[in-house]
């Protein structure tokens, strides 16, 4: 790729909240070669290092589309069954397009929702290619799963709960048998074989200790030592999870994942709302990252992460949107300010400083997909640039000397995104994709899934019986206090 220039009024160069003014950044074959100040390049943008999200599953619906809001996560994840099978290239290139207008550059899609309409290989090819073709940096964790398809115990109570067509239904659709742990590992290694490479990477993706078997668990851990491919899983997400945990782990989940070799800095876990103060410090001893879904979380109900007290005991903690961004527009500006909001401080006392989010948006999340250490506008690190429209952002400003970073806190959203530059490469250019038609693609994922809609007919006529039955499941005996 040949040489260029992006001009900035203002970078942010997220190392510090320090701002440069007026700078000219030279890129070259993807890395930013200089940067310095320019005579009078006031034009109009703010230029910060692109955000990551490192907790997604490239999701091709939102919550409101299927009539899913106010539902609890362990009721809303079958809701997800009621969106049908539609081409994963489609839906995966709307669902990496929108997170590249949302100001993200670099993806980790945990694949729990497999559309299953050819072999999964193939289907890998075809997400892999759609985020070649938007532009991003993806990780496609392959998911794995193996245990309490429906609830986080034995479920025949719960089916003696519902009528025979529903009951018929529910275990048609849920209860098929998976595959052998050892058969889902070695899938990892043969979509890896087909993928990787130009910004594609993968990794092990269990879908979380209360729907792994401990055989599935243990192996993924021994392969990753040997292969030292990352992990990425959710954890202790809700208050029913954390009751499970409690019950199944005497030692306690995260001393369980220490003992498997699944606690180290290969490792991200997603959501971590009910760990306790001894759980972080072991994750922070260990260095694995945690990924904060603030909106998310807010949506199904699950909770609040104590994101201060991670921050406290040093824990490395990255932002992940989970497909479920406040207002459904994958806006990661508008998810980053909740974060901050929600956890900056508690009167005079500082608890996530302007340096923890710039880590939390962005080098964190991006060492849990990539890997890699150092995202900053500096001169040597990857050209991966968030431009933003300064000049819409500070119109109104009455005294002309307001920090950059403070109106990037008060204001910033995606439709201050201008541009996205990922390896060098226009990702988004005048707030439009360039890669793709995503407007055309979103048109046509629509009507896709409209007119696929009656496929899942069945789902829907079972789902207010399943719904009950399951809010029965988990206000009931094993759940109660
Ligand atoms: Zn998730």
């Amino acid at each position: 790729m040949s040489e260029r220039t992006i001009n900035a009024s203002w970078v942010l160069s997220g190392i510090q909240d320090a701002a440069l003014a007026n700078q000219s950044i030279v890129i070259d074959g993807g890395k930013i070669a200089s940067m310095g100040q320019g005579q009078s390049q006031d034009n109009g943008t703010l230029v910060l290092p692109a955000l990551a999200n490192a907790h997604d599953h490239a999701r091709v619906a939102r919550v409101s589309q299927v009539g899913s809001y106010d539902v609890p996560l362990e009721a809303w994840l079958p809701y997800l069954t009621l969106i049908p099978a539609v081409d994963p290239y489609l839906a995966s290139a709307v669902s990496f397009g929108r997170s590249a207008r949302g100001g993200v550059g670099s993806v980790m899609a945990h694949y729990t929702r497999v559309q299953g309409l050819t072999d999964f290989p193939t289907e890998a090819k075809a997400v892999a290619r759609a985020a070649r073709d938007v532009g991003i940096r993806l990780a496609f964790a392959v998911h794995c799963r193996d245990l309490n398809p429906l609830v986080y115990d034995p479920h025949e109570t719960l089916l003696g709960e519902l009528s025979p067509s529903a009951c018929e239904c529910v275990t048609r659709r849920f209860l098929r048998k998976p595959l052998s742990p050892a058969d889902q590992v070695a899938m990892v290694e043969t979509v890896a074989a087909e993928i990787e490479g130009e910004g594609v990477t993968v990794q092990y993706g269990p879908a979380g200790v209360q729907w792994c078997s401990d055989a599935m668990l243990r192996l993924i851990g021994e392969a990753s030592a040997r292969t030292k491919r990352r992990v990425h899983m959710h954890l202790l997400e809700t208050k029913y999870q954390r009751n499970w945990a409690d019950r199944n782990f005497p030692q306690g989940i995260v001393r369980y994942l220490d003992e498997i070799g699944l606690l180290n800095e290969r490792v991200s876990l997603a959501h971590g709302i009910y760990l306790r103060p001894s759980e972080m410090e072991l994750i922070a001893e260990r260095g694995a990252t945690i990924v904060v879904n603030t909106s998310s979380n807010l949506i199904v109900s699950s909770g609040v992460a104590p994101v201060a007290e991670f921050i406290k005991r040093g824990c490395r903690v990255a932002m992940g949107l989970d497909g479920l961004s406040f207002d459904e527009d994958e806006d990661a500006l508008r998810e980053m300010r909740l974060a901050y909001a929600l956890h900056k401080a508690s009167g005079f006392d500082i608890r996530m400083s302007r340096d923890d989010l710039m880590r939390f948006a962005i080098a964190n999340g991006r060492f849990a997909i990539t890997g890699e250490v150092g995202a900053a506008v500096t001169v040597g690190a990857t050209a991966d640039l968030l431009i933003l429209d300064w000049k819409e952002m500070s119109a109104e400003l009455i005294e002309p000397e307001v920090p950059p970073f403070d109106l990037l806190l008060a204001k910033a959203k995606q439709k201050h995104v201008k541009g996205l530059i990922v390896g060098g490469r226009d990702v988004v250019r005048d707030g439009r994709v360039t890669g793709v038609d995503l407007p055309a693609l979103e048109a046509e994922l629509l009507a896709a899934l409209r007119a696929a809609y009656p496929n899942t007919a069945d789902v829907r006529a079972a789902m207010p019986e399943l719904k009950a039955a399951l809010r029965k499941h988990y206000t009931g005996a094993f759940y109660c206090g």
